[in-house]
């Protein structure tokens, strides 16, 4: 047997016991906000991954991720790394961003939007959002690139985002942006199987970056990729995500790069999972159509809205509760719902609010103050229970819940 002094390596069949895992049904009454719902070709994906003996973040299962991540976002070109962040790391490297350059993004996100682009020493700007779909107001930016174009201060990237699975307004924003040559970077993590004026969620930015993290509406189990039109721009992407390497026999470097391929076998649970995808987007819509029926005529209660030019893929089911008509408050419900062992979640703290960014430029309104109708979604609103193998019981039990907490 190996050894490995002064310990034995344990062989398969003597894995020790605390590497069994617990059975997935040992919470049978916990509710999670979007726990991921395997479709059931991911082991056989898997086990002719294993035999080809291709593991590594290269070769012919990626590869066949990256085709089919094309085909289901109409978006030709696509490299596949280890998660959506990297994904917009490589896509702010692309866009060759400096330190001192600005970036401007929705306020209203996840801080992985803008984290990479902080880390590289860029400057975050935070733009409001609008009420009718809760994503980066397209007037608010074209004033704002307006006012920067006059001093010649325009920002190296604008990054909308595509919230809990309602795209932003890809086709305007990319229309405003095109007016100052501005590239678009979209954040569309959470946007697998949205579409924006008939487009897949992504589709019409310069780049676009996609999360299959396990929460997402589709899972690699971890995992992203990075999309565009452009050829040379995913060829730049594929060449910084793996250190940067120059053709040559030994290693030879002009820049440096980065370790972000994906792994083979997360590719293959990524195939296994993309194939359900619309799949996915129904069950998502129909759960947030049961809690549109189940909580209906509740005073001060009202839905997450779809524009009319979006089919959002209601990847998160998310309200928003007017205190004073409703009778409690969103944290009264939020814990009413926790003490019933019912995973929920505030909308996004907007990042303007954020102790990080305290000294960022925010809002994009006349007097720089703007963010209010963001701060408003995050005082209200509460993502629920969204999963696509929710049953009804369990919707029945979050719906109960929250009728339970209204006193109207
Ligand atoms: C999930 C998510 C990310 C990050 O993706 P990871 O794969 O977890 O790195 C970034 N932005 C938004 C809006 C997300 O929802």
């Amino acid at each position: 047997m190996a050894r490995l002094w002064p310990i034995p390596l344990p062989t398969a069949h003597q894995a020790p016991l605390s590497w069994r895992l617990p059975p997935a049904e040992a919470k049978p009454d916990k509710v999670w906000l979007s726990p991921p719902h395997l479709v059931g070709g991911e082991m056989a994906a898997l086990q002719a991954t294993l035999e080809s003996g291709w593991v590594a973040p290269a070769g012919p299962v990626p590869e066949a991720f990256e085709a089919a991540i094309a085909e289901a976002t109409g978006i030709p070109h696509v490299v596949a790394v280890a998660s959506g962040t990297a994904a917009l790391h490589l896509g702010y490297r692309c866009l060759d961003l400096q330190p001192g350059d600005e970036v401007w993004t929705s306020t209203l996100t996840f801080v992985a939007s803008v984290a990479p682009a902080v880390q590289m020493g860029a400057k975050p700007r935070f733009l409001d959002v609008c009420p009718e779909s809760w994503t980066l107001d397209p007037n608010l930016l074209a004033d704002a690139l307006a006012r920067a174009g006059r001093t010649g201060r325009l920002p190296r990237a604008v990054v909308p985002v595509d919230l809990y699975g309602q795209c932003a307004d890809l086709g305007t924003i990319r229309a405003i942006c095109d007016r100052w040559g501005v590239p678009v970077l979209s954040d569309s993590a959470g946007g697998m199987g949205a579409r924006q004026r008939g487009r897949h969620a992504g589709a019409g930015a310069q780049l676009a970056a996609f999360s299959f993290n396990g929460n997402k509406i589709i899972t690699a189990g971890g995992g992203g990729a990075l999309a565009s039109e452009d050829a040379a721009l995913i060829a730049r992407a594929r060449h910084l995500a793996t250190q940067a390497k120059e053709p040559a026999p030994h290693y030879q470097h002009e820049t440096t790069g980065f370790s972000y391929g994906l792994s083979s076998v997360l590719a293959a649970v990524g195939l296994a999972q993309l194939a359900a995808l619309e799949d996915r987007v129904v069950a998502r819509r129909s759960i947030f159509e049961g809690y549109r029926q189940g909580l209906a005529g509740l005073p001060g209660l009202s839905f997450m809205p779809e524009p009319a030019w979006a089919r959002s893929s209601r990847w998160l089911s998310t309200i928003l509760i007017d205190p004073e008509s409703f009778g409690a408050d969103r944290e009264t419900v939020r814990r009413a719902l926790a003490d019933e062992g019912i995973e929920s979640r505030p909308v996004w703290k907007p990042l303007h609010l954020q102790p990080v960014f305290r000294n960022s430029a925010n809002g994009g309104g006349a007097k720089g103050s703007g963010g209010t109708v963001a701060a408003r979604l995050f005082e209200r609103g509460l993502c629920l229970p969204s999963g696509s193998a929710l049953s009804a019981a369990q919707q029945a039990r979050v719906v109960g819940t929250i009728r339970d907490c209204c006193a109207g």
